[in-house]
């Protein structure tokens, strides 16, 4: 099979995407066609004003994969996940999503020519997210009824049909994922000591560890992380031991009652002598304001309940440790929950001018 024409690798210098940064730890070969929009390289931003809050010489980063091509943490996945469908002689592709994975879905599934058949729980996509799959061109369609229902439709489907599943249950999204884990490795020099990841289906915190296994397997890190995995307190079935039908929460991307990977995040709790913790909305919102008033970072409610979990089990964190908080998408997926829970407002109807403005701001 020839190289696509357009693979960037041969276009750019620098960074060239996860597939060709990560390769021998991947499952591609030469022929495999990279289908790109050079995600991954991602930031890891130290947060001063949260680690102040826990104080005892803790280290916070956030590591912020809402700067990935489309915003969010997806586009590792999909990278590898659509590769190696292209490789296959897929057409099509299909996901069930509460939106980040849609939008990640249908670019790079429109990049390759392949169709990306979407199907989302009405009312429950933010808005940002339903933009993005609509103008890549994917062909959305909206049930209803919540994702645990959408991904037993999709997954029917996919067994029926020429269609190829990129969910996370889809194995290559959870190698492309796993490199987010690799970039951690390669600027901290090793593992932290706690990971904290916001968690719906639970593909993101197995791919995480996967990757820390990995590295360490290679002698790449010395330790492993504790991996804290943090789902809303609506919406909390691995904390419940069991699905939640109805689950509900603010955090819309891991609005998620009977996650798709349960047993890898058992699995991996165990293993890393992790935990799963609720966060509440309340306290997920919190973060989120913190994060965006303080730190400068302007992530989606999901993302923030990683940092809401850290700040919840502070007491809990080793002195003089180092913990990354991954923030999962960007800010600006969200702008209804943005102006709808924000502290902060418009002052409006203002005349335009000096003095009235002047006095307005304190002057
Ligand atoms: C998909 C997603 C999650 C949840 O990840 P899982 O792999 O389903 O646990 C969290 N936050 C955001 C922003 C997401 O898009």
């Amino acid at each position: 099979m020839v190289k696509l024409a357009n693979n960037p690798t041969s276009l750019t210098k620098g960074w060239s995407g996860i597939i060709e940064a990560y390769r021998p730890y991947l499952p591609v070969n030469e022929t495999t066609p990279v289908v790109t929009l050079l995600e991954g390289n991602t930031p890891l931003i130290p947060v001063p004003q949260i680690a102040a809050q826990i104080g005892r010489q803790v280290q916070v980063y956030v590591k912020y994969d809402g700067l990935n091509p489309t915003g969010s943490f997806k586009d590792r996945g999909m990278t590898m996940a659509i590769s190696k469908a292209k490789e296959a002689g897929a057409q099509a592709v299909i996901c069930a999503s509460t939106g980040n994975t849609s939008a990640a879905a249908a670019a790079y599934a429109r990049r390759c020519g392949m169709r990306a058949l979407v199907i989302i729980p009405d009312g429950y996509v933010a808005l940002g997210k339903l933009a993005q799959a609509l103008l890549y061109g994917a062909e959305v369609i909206a049930i209803d009824g919540n994702f645990d229902e959408a991904l037993t439709v999709v997954k029917q489907l996919a067994e029926n049909y020429p269609i190829t599943l990129v969910n996370s249950l889809n194995p290559y999204r959870l190698e492309g994922q796993k490199t987010a884990a690799f970039e951690v490795v390669d600027i901290l020099g090793d593992a932290p000591d706690w990971l904290c990841v916001p968690v719906g289906n639970a593909g993101n915190i197995s791919a995480y560890w996967m990757g820390f296994c990995q590295y360490h397997q290679v002698g790449k890190c010395q330790k492993l992380p504790k991996m804290m995995g943090f789902q809303a307190a609506g919406s909390a079935p691995l904390i419940a031991g069991h699905p939640i039908s109805s689950p509900n929460t603010v955090a819309t991307a891991i609005r998620i009652g009977n996650p798709a990977n349960w047993d890898k995040a058992i699995a991996t709790q165990e293993s890393s002598q992790g935990e799963f913790n609720a966060v509440t909305d309340a306290e997920i919102l919190e973060a989120y304001q913190l994060l965006a008033s303080r730190e400068g970072i302007f992530c989606e409610p999901a993302s923030a309940a990683s940092v809401a979990g850290l700040l919840k089990c502070r007491d809990q964190v080793p002195s003089g440790s180092t913990v990354v908080c991954v923030l999962t998408g960007n800010g600006l997926k969200d702008p209804d929950a943005a102006i709808k829970y924000s502290d902060n407002s418009v002052k409006a109807g203002i005349a335009p001018n000096l003095e009235v403005v002047a006095d307005l701001v304190g002057f």
